[in-house]
């Protein structure tokens, strides 16, 4: 009896050590995987300390998927870690609100003005444009284009030199125009120095904006933290904008950002041009960051529904951001063979509202047939290419006789593949599995 006691309670105690031991590799992963994203040092360690409290072993020790409720927890966590707990100032439709934008030369103030304003009007606003960047030469000139462009009224000077003047008479004479957003453009300088931060503070004094929003480009890296913070303590900074989210950054300087001055991130700039500009959403941020794809879940899904041998590969083609028709074409085969269709289809992002209306699986199922038909029209060449353009005319007519369906039944085809390689290219970039770890996660 006293034998299988001390069995008993070291078979306990070694599960225990067991779960720490799974908290603290999955802890570890996550840590190198966060600070490659460039969330700061200090807020990593800070997020592990409490995921330790938060994290009952106990419940580990029960549950199945011990990674699952420890990256649930951890996704958790970010979330609110990026959750200031007070919404930032929310300018009114049709009443005057002036909107500051603040950053460092480059972070991409003057492109997000523009949109910011862009974005407004299309909703029916009365937004203007006014300059107060005489630091850099040029500067009016590129915000009296952007305006243009839109079709927005801005207001700077080519000859006055005080940026203070020129906010002043730009809100002023907005605000006789009854716009209902006036957005104040400054200038920024190459390092964070006293005198911008001077002029930054005479500006906000002249103008008294009802927000001031801190424009941060999401490559900078491990000095998003101090840089928010300089500019936190010269101007009552409110909200927070991260530009260039569609380059290699993951953007985890956002996490700084919100830390450093208490404020939310409300956009996110995603390109260059004036419609590449979206309201920021925590969660798929959040999945992003971590390396799961734009949105939470996505490995589980793949794990459930992609045959485990046909997983390395297809991981390894999705980050190198080849979603090919043969990929789709694999995927149809997966989903066909597995059924019932409707609980399968929902699994895998992208494959379920458009392709798959709820209560019409049957239809959904033939099409998807259809479609596998006129693939097997395709050449290997047309089945490898993630190069849209290879689809010309000739090609799409072949496919169509070769397969007895329409032209426009292909071209149909080929839009489903194309919006599904757009969803699935999000997963560009994602960190592969080493072996063996694919069925731990
Ligand atoms: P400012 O000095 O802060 O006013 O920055 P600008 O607005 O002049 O932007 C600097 C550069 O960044 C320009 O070349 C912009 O086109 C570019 N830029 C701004 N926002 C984005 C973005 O979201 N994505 C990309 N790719 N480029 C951006
Ligand atoms: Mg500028």
């Amino acid at each position: 009896l006293g034998g299988s006691i001390s069995r008993a309670i070291q078979q306990m105690s070694n599960a225990t050590i067991i779960d720490e031991k799974v908290l603290n590799d999955c802890l570890n992963e996550i840590t190198r995987a966060l600070l490659q994203s460039d969330v700061q040092f200090k807020l990593v360690r800070d997020m592990q300390t409490n995921i330790k409290k938060i994290v009952n072993l106990d419940d580990l020790a029960a549950g199945h998927n011990k990674r699952k409720i420890i990256q649930q927890a951890i996704f958790n966590e970010l979330c609110k870690m990026l959750d200031p707990g007070k919404p930032s100032f929310t300018p009114k439709k049709g009443k005057t609100s002036v909107v500051m934008f603040v950053g460092l030369q480059g972070s991409g103030k003057t492109t997000t003005c523009t949109k910011y304003a862009y974005y407004h009007q299309k909703k029916g606003w009365k937004p203007a444009l006014v300059c107060a960047d005489t630091f850099r030469a040029g500067a009016f000139d590129q915000l009296k284009q952007n305006a243009t462009k839109a079709k927005i009224p801005f207001y700077g000077s080519y000859m006055e030199s005080d940026p203070v003047k020129i906010a002043v008479e730009g809100v002023e004479r907005f605000k006789k125009e009854n716009c209902d957003l006036i957005i104040v453009d400054t200038s920024g300088r190459h390092k964070q120095e006293a005198a911008l931060f001077e002029e930054m503070r005479q500006v906000s004094e002249a103008t008294k904006p009802d927000l001031v929003l801190f424009v941060m480009d999401s490559s900078i890296g491990q000095a998003a933290f101090d840089q928010a913070q300089a500019f936190k303590q010269s101007v009552a900074v409110g909200a927070v904008i991260v530009t260039k989210m569609d380059g290699h950054a993951k953007g985890g300087g956002a996490l700084s950002a919100v830390a450093a001055t208490k404020s939310p991130v409300i956009f996110i700039g995603t390109g260059e041009h004036m419609d590449e500009f979206e309201v920021f959403d925590v969660k798929p941020f959040v999945s992003r960051l971590l390396g799961m794809g734009d949105w939470s879940g996505f490995m589980d899904k793949i794990h459930e529904v992609v045959p485990m041998d046909q997983q390395p590969e297809l991981l390894q083609k999705l980050s190198e951001g080849n979603f090919t028709l043969r990929i789709m074409y694999e995927q149809f085969q997966n989903i066909l063979k597995m059924g019932p269709i409707g609980q399968v289809f929902s699994m895998l992002p992208g494959f379920s509202a458009e392709l798959m209306p709820k209560g019409r699986e049957k239809e959904s199922q033939a099409k998807i047939k259809r479609y596998m038909t006129m693939m097997d029209s395709m050449t290997n060449e047309e089945l490898d290419s993630s190069n849209p353009k290879l689809m010309n005319e000739s090609r799409i007519m072949r496919i169509a006789r070769g397969s007895g369906r329409q032209v426009r039944e292909v071209m149909e085809m080929l839009e489903e593949y194309k919006r599904l390689a757009k969803i699935w290219s999000k997963m560009k970039g994602l960190k592969i599995p080493k072996k063996g770890e694919m069925s731990a996660l």
